[in-house]
């Protein structure tokens, strides 16, 4: 397994990985990567990542930031919490020839909802 360090600017904050989780793939001819991020206040998504729905992804979860969350009274972070938990922190990709079977405009992008921080996240490629 391989543990990916990513240092996040902002509060909110979308941050294409691709290229960084995508050369943990490279030597496997026919398999999966697994990629988790080991936390509950940021996200990972596979979607398009051009400057302007960059800014949306950001915009969207600050939104959330509105709403007079119970979590609040504890740590002031329930928004954060809630966009991890339905945006989600894993997934999985094929992997062809040491190359991630993407859509054209996929990418992986680490979503930070508490920043700024450093966040992990975790990559494991099996084999077949
Ligand atoms: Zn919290």
């Amino acid at each position: 397994m391989k543990e990916i360090t990513v240092r996040t600017q902002r509060e909110v904050e979308a941050v294409d990985v691709t290229d960084r989780v995508a050369a943990e793939a490279k030597g496997v001819k026919d398999g999966v990567l697994f990629v988790f991020v080991p936390h509950c206040t940021a996200a990972l998504i596979t979607n398009e990542f051009e400057p302007n729905i960059k800014q949306d992804y950001e915009k969207l979860y600050s939104m959330l930031r509105r709403e007079d969350w119970k979590h609040n009274a504890i740590d002031s972070n329930a928004d954060a919490h809630l966009a991890s938990a339905t945006a989600g922190g894993q997934q999985f990709y094929f992997v062809k020839n040491g190359t991630l079977l993407l859509g054209t405009w996929q990418r992986i992008i680490l979503v930070e909802l508490d920043g700024p921080r450093e966040r992990k996240i975790l990559v494991k490629a099996i084999e077949g």
